[in-house]
């Protein structure tokens, strides 16, 4: 039982929990990609007014979809992270209903207000809105492969190196907002709690799946009320903005955070070979050669990453402002990961 402020303003959980919703929705309007709509379409019981497929998330994209988009009652949003985030797009600039169905759990963005949208290759999030219902088809998720499940557990990992962030910066007087105990006490639980269900995550049973999920609304408890989420989002995410301007393309969300956790936690000297162990147990695939990133990208990313999250005022303080990244220590790095 989750108490606190999650942004989800109802829930339907459960095996076979999206079948039939379409009948409920009066005219509506799926965002949505083509794996993820073959599998959901004929479950919903009724057929959408329009089905807006994900081409990029690019804000000149957006808008032009959204000028496209037919009248409607209800967005319905069905697929991973920017599928969700196209209808939440859709939905905040239209002013409607929002119903989100993840079909996989690789990122939060099913429970979180705003929309991630990319204007020139840099991430932004905009816009404010509420999933009713957040629909989680615990058969439906099982469709997607395991290894995109199991990459929902990155944007609860970055708690380690987040939290730790927020405390570096604290003690360096650079925090940007109030500092509280008690809520990087409550969301290191989160994390342990994520770590201690590591077997139900990799096989992607119901209890796992269910972790994940509750995971990401127990830090929304945290984070809402306060208006930012220092305790979830540091230095591991910068790392990946760096490097998805660098390469101009997207990543698995939660593996290229998990890449982060890697790098930041050893640089960190937080807890680093038990983040390394938990991302090994669940299955998290964190390691550059999966996700195509050269050697020499990823050594000039690092040696690149002070200049670029100074060059940018929105981001906060955090180990990278700290701890110098010097090419003997980016090397030591960089030859315990494979390419
Ligand atoms: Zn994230």
């Amino acid at each position: 039982m989750i108490t606190g402020q999650t942004n989800v303003r109802s829930a339907r959980f459960g095996a076979g929990a999206i079948d039939g919703i379409g009948k409920e929705l009066g005219r509506f309007v799926v965002t949505t990609m083509e794996v993820p709509w073959r599998l959901a379409q004929r479950r919903l019981g009724a057929p959408p007014v329009a089905v807006i497929q994900v081409e990029n998330m690019e804000i000149g994209t957006l808008d032009r979809q959204v000028a496209a988009a037919p009248e409607c009652d209800t967005v319905l949003a069905i697929g991973g992270g920017q599928a969700i985030d196209l209808g939440k797009y859709l939905a905040w600039k239209r002013g409607l209903r929002l119903v989100t169905a993840p079909t996989i759990l690789s990122v939060d963005a099913f429970v979180t207000p705003a929309a991630g949208i990319r204007r020139g290759h840099r991430v932004e999030y905009v816009g404010q809105t509420s999933p009713d219902p957040l629909v989680i088809d615990y058969d439906l998720i099982r469709t997607a492969p395991p290894e995109l499940n199991v990459a929902g557990v990155g944007d609860l990992l970055s708690i380690h190196t987040a939290c730790f962030d927020w405390e570096v910066a604290e003690r360096a007087g650079k925090s940007e907002y109030p500092f509280h105990d008690e809520d990087v006490a409550k969301a290191r639980e989160i994390l342990s709690d994520t770590m201690a269900k590591a077997e139900a995550i990799r096989t992607c049973l119901d209890e796992g799946l269910l972790a994940i999920v509750e995971g990401y609304m127990r830090v929304n408890t945290i984070c809402l009320p306060v208006g930012h989420c220092r305790v979830e989002e540091g230095s591991e995410h910068y790392l990946f903005y760096e490097l998805e301007e660098r390469l101009k393309r997207p990543f698995i969300h939660g593996w290229i955070v998990g890449l982060g956790v890697h790098l930041l936690s050893r640089l960190q000297e937080n807890r680093h070979a038990e983040a390394v162990a938990f991302m090994d147990e669940v299955g998290l695939r964190y390691q550059p050669t999966g996700m195509e990133i050269r050697r020499d990208d990823l050594r000039d990313s690092l040696l690149n990453l002070r200049n670029y999250v100074s060059s940018r005022s929105d981001l906060w303080y955090t180990i990278i402002n700290k701890c110098d990244l010097s090419p003997a220590w980016i090397e030591s790095a960089l030859a315990t990961l494979k390419f």
